[in-house]
């Protein structure tokens, strides 16, 4: 490592030194002055302008106000409480340090620059430590250069006296040492069409902006180039792929899926029709298919697995599906077979709890090809099932199988050629997400329903309305109706979750009681045979009321249950309540969802709870999901995890310009696909670093 330019390391900048710069490492992983120059302010403080009293919100960032004095007051000797006045308006700031000190300072009369946060404290405004310092000469606020970067801190950072200061003059040397030897990443030609603004700027803008202006065109370049550069990565990969003739060729449709096509009991939705298209079209290129399917609950992916299985077989080849729970792969199982019965294919289902003797009777189908399709879990990856000639792997709820295991079933090709691959998924991801987590995977979305789907009405009762809630549950099974009751179940509060589906149940159990009305139970911790007879009790008709925790989200289709009650529904996220009311509404009957929460709601539970009343549109609903908790939180990459962290963009805000760096990234793909003309050079150069590359998720290992 030099000790000069972006290489050098930051012990060597005045006022950082051996032990700074070993917790610079640990806290915030900044090791060289160039890691250091890309470490952005998270916000500013704006010393340009004073807000009145009268003004002041507690949704403000830090402002400052110039005040006087009025009075000032210890209460209980532990905290200095001081009223401070600018003609507008009173405002109580507080003090728990340096009481003396301030007491001493904060004379009656005198007038001074508070600059804190607004925080709302028993309905009024206050400020909590407000930085107190004289008045300007002159009567305006601080001029020129007047925004100071606030930079992600730590507690041990504060304690080595890291503070929002030091940080500042750290990042001055920083600039002054480093920024020349930062190279430009963009080339010129594009820096042009897309009037970014240079590396050189930005960087020293983003640190210390000059004024608002080239603050916002400093982030919009440093957006773009993180952004652009990810596309970048992920495009390249796809362009790569698409060159290369590695995949099965599938000329031909086949015999099967017109059998099955032919005995459809109903016509194929224009969305199902344009999808099987796009997945033919993939599969007779002779490049191998990597494709995601999105669709909502309910739009029919199911079909467009099962024709899309049969093209495989009507090219020889075998096809598997896999689901990530027993349930699932059971219920995919079942829905197929009347869509396989006029094809003659043979297919068998292989979950965990298939008993031995029948388990090898499937592993000898698959290895002689007898077996043309297999439906199952995890248990389909295992070391022992060998196919005769896989051709093609769809996989249900992408999200819920690691990377390794995917890798493990590609492995499981034998024909030279990896097996095609189709992921399907029913949770609404937002496209920029989409974009970002299967760049480099082609996208098809079912987005319309089939036809004669009711709408869900959605409905919020809080508890005073259980009473008219069983009343109504009551006249719905008296039509002949099943119901769906619904507890959260969280790891961290599992035992409680429990007990108050237990309790639920006990009370749902005395309010409707047996033989009138039948009430099963299911959750996690009842043995797999119980949990299955409870579940076909209520799949079956033989039961009323299926009480269950959040794990029926994934499971069973019963078009005749018409109302999804969700308890303590302000305990789950938006994308999971969306999931749980696409259990019902599948049937022709009216349906209904109760959102049962408590009394008192979060600004955010209640925002939540009243999206679900006012759309059935899943892609929207996940939309705002990730502009409320952020992409990392939202479910379906709660057990991945974002395969990249950004530095500065974000997939909720900045949809525009992933948008314009997308097509700037695929127009400079489809002009120079290696990347290996000259005036692109600083675009290999920059994807060279390894910086943007992204756990890939179609790999093949
Ligand atoms: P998904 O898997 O996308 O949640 P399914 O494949 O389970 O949806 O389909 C939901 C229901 O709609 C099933 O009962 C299925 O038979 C039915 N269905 C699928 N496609 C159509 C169609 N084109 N017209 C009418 N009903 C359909
Ligand atoms: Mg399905």
């Amino acid at each position: 490592m030099g000790h000069t330019g972006s290489d050098m390391e930051v012990q060597f900048l005045p006022g950082v030194g051996p032990k700074r710069a070993e917790l610079l490492r640990k806290e915030l992983g900044v090791s060289t002055v160039g890691e250091l120059l890309r470490l952005y302010p998270f916000r500013y403080i704006d010393r340009s302008s004073f807000v009145r009293i009268a003004d002041a919100r507690p949704d403000m960032a830090y402002i400052q106000i110039r005040a006087k004095v009025m009075r000032a007051e210890i209460i209980d000797r532990k905290r200095l409480s001081v009223w401070i006045s600018d003609g507008s308006g009173e405002m109580e700031t507080v003090f728990f340090k340096g009481i003396r000190w301030m007491t001493e300072k904060l004379k009656p009369g005198a007038e001074f620059v508070f600059f804190g946060k607004p925080a709302s404290f028993n309905g009024r405004i206050n400020m909590v430590h407000p930085e107190v310092d004289p008045t300007p000469a002159d009567n305006t606020a601080s001029a020129g250069g007047s925004m100071t970067g606030v930079y992600p801190s730590t507690e041990k950072l504060k304690n080595a006296g890291i503070t929002g200061k030091v940080m500042n003059r750290i990042m001055e040397a920083a600039l002054e040492r480093g920024l020349q030897a930062e190279k430009e990443t963009m080339p010129e030609h594009l820096i042009r069409q897309y009037g970014l603004v240079p590396l050189h700027f930005a960087i020293r803008n983003i640190h210390f902006p000059r004024d608002l202006n080239a603050l916002e065109k400093s982030r919009y370049r440093l957006k773009f180039e993180e952004l652009f550069f990810l596309q970048l990565s992920l495009l390249k990969q796809r362009y790569v792929r698409s060159r290369s003739a590695q995949g099965i060729p599938m000329p031909r449709v086949g015999d099967a899926f017109n059998k099955c096509y032919e005995a459809l009991p109903f016509p194929l939705t224009g969305a199902q029709k344009r999808v099987i298209t796009e997945i033919r079209n993939d599969m007779k290129s002779g490049h191998q298919m990597n494709r995601l399917l999105q669709g909502d609950v309910g739009s029919g992916k199911t079909m467009v697995a099962v024709l899309t299985a049969l093209i495989a077989i009507g090219n020889g080849f075998q096809a598997c599906i896999m689901a990530p729970t027993e349930v699932l792969a059971q219920q995919h199982y079942k829905n197929i077979q009347k869509f396989l019965a006029p094809t003659g294919v043979r297919s068998a289902l292989l979950t965990g709890s298939t008993k031995m003797s029948e388990r090898r009777e499937i592993h000898s189908g698959l290895e002689d090809g007898s077996i043309g399709i297999i439906v199952g879990t995890h248990a389909l990856i295992e070391d022992n099932v060998i196919f005769r000639n896989l051709g093609l792997a769809i996989i249900d709820e992408q999200h819920r199988f690691g990377v390794e295991q995917r890798s493990r079933l590609w492995r499981k090709a034998s024909c030279g050629a990896p097996p095609h691959v189709l992921v399907m998924t029913a949770t609404p991801i937002p496209r920029t997400l989409a974009m970002t987590l299967y760049g480099d995977l082609d996208v098809s979305v079912i987005d319309e329903l089939p036809p004669g789907r009711k709408p869900v009405q959605t409905i919020h009762a809080t508890e005073g309305k259980r009473p008219a809630l069983y009343k109504f549950m009551k006249d719905q099974i008296a039509l002949g109706r099943q119901i769906f009751v619904v507890y959260p179940l969280i790891n961290e509060t599992e035992k409680l979750d429990y007990q108050s589906l237990e309790a639920g149940a006990e009370d749902i159990m005395s309010k409707f009681p047996f033989p009138d009305y039948k009430t099963a139970v299911v959750h996690g911790k009842q043995l797999n045979d119980v949990k299955k007879f409870n579940m076909d009790a209520f799949a079956a008709g033989r039961a009323d009321i299926l009480v269950a925790t959040s794990v029926i989200e994934v499971g069973v289709d019963v078009p005749n249950a018409s109302v999804m009650v969700i308890e303590s529904a302000e305990r789950f996220g938006l994308s999971q309540l969306h999931q749980l009311r696409g259990r019902v509404g599948r049937g022709s009957e009216k349906s209904y969802c109760v959102l049962m929460t408590g009394h008192r709601l979060s600004k955010e539970s209640k925002h939540r709870i009243e999206l679900m009343c006012a759309t059935e549109n899943g892609f929207e609903l996940a939309e705002e999901d990730m502009k409320m908790r952020g992409p990392g939180d939202l479910e379906g990459t709660q057990q991945s995890g974002l395969p990249i962290t950004l530095n500065i963009a974000s997939l909720a805000k900045d949809g525009i310009i992933l948008n314009t760096a997308r097509d700037c990234a695929d127009a400079v793909l489809k002009e120079d696909p290696t990347l290996g003309l000259l005036k692109n050079a600083q675009l290999r150069e920059e994807l060279s670093k390894g910086k943007y590359q992204i756990k890939d998720y179609s790999k093949i290992s």
